[in-house]
């Protein structure tokens, strides 16, 4: 169904404090720092191996992390796998019942498409999918000529 686990995402206060941990716990794999504007969020990434870790910080009163981390406090607040196609995999799980937090797929940070299947379909973990949004751009060359 999905390609690969691509990144877990973590609700942090503050990523300049959470950075100094996870150089800590993960050695020098830091790779980037991106806001996304759209979503009220700045991110750090980094490579944990088999896996990214992705940092989310609130840069807006109705970010998203904002509330996750009023509600929750810090912490695991995503899971997000990798898909070759996300209007085909989006397509798929509407036919299965599952509930998307978005119609249309959005940029994500790490230049991603990205959607997120509603938490209380799957067991109350946020799922996201992400594909590079390079494959959608060539797909649309592909398209047009
Ligand atoms: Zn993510």
């Amino acid at each position: 169904m999905f390609e690969k686990l691509e990144h877990l995402g973590i609700a942090v206060k503050n990523i300049a404090e959470s950075d100094k941990l996870f150089k800590k716990l993960l050695g020098d794999t830091f790779y980037k720092q991106e806001e996304v504007e759209s979503e009220g969020v700045k991110t750090a990434f980094y490579d944990g191996g088999n896996t990214k870790i992705e940092l989310l910080e609130a840069t807006t009163e109705g970010s998203p992390i904002k509330k996750f981390i009023d509600k929750k406090g810090e912490g695991l607040h995503h899971i997000a796998f990798e898909v070759d196609d996300i209007h085909k995999r989006m397509e798929e799980l509407r036919n299965d019942g599952f509930r998307l937090l978005n119609e249309k797929p959005k940029p994500g940070a790490d230049n991603k498409l990205i959607c997120f299947i509603h938490p209380k379909d799957t067991n109350g973990i946020l799922i996201e999918l992400c594909m590079d949004k390079d494959k959608e751009l060539n797909e649309e060359d592909l398209k047009t000529t």
